[in-house]
């Protein structure tokens, strides 16, 4: 059985002889996506606001939005009653955010079963 070459663990730099390039799974998880998965997962995303049962969670994420509009814009009702779902759910960004959040209209959200 041959041994494994030595070497540093791109995400903690711990010198390690394991296979693969990580030192433990959980250094492994934290690389940076690809391009190609951001892509992908920003496909996915995009694919489960097209289901039926997102549209009900655009619902309640269209009620927070426009809370926080008029919380924090000063947005009044008539403005509000003039914006559509879509003015609220500008595409999603993948930028690395932790499971079950993601960005939407330059807001932070979390999901919520
Ligand atoms: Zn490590």
């Amino acid at each position: 059985m041959g041994q494994y070459k030595e070497k540093n663990c791109p995400t903690c730099g711990t010198t390690h002889r394991k296979q693969g390039q990580y030192c433990s799974r959980s250094c492994g998880n934290s690389r940076t996506h690809t391009h190609k998965s951001r892509k992908n997962i920003s496909e996915k995303i995009t694919q489960h606001w097209q289901t039926a049962e997102a549209n009900d969670q655009r619902e309640k994420l269209s009620a927070q939005g426009k809370l926080q509009l008029k919380k924090i814009h000063n947005k009044s009702d008539e403005d509000l009653q003039e914006m559509t779902l879509d003015d609220f759910m500008v595409d999603p960004q993948i930028d690395d955010m932790p499971q079950g959040q993601f960005r939407a209209g330059g807001d932070l959200w979390t999901e919520v079963d």
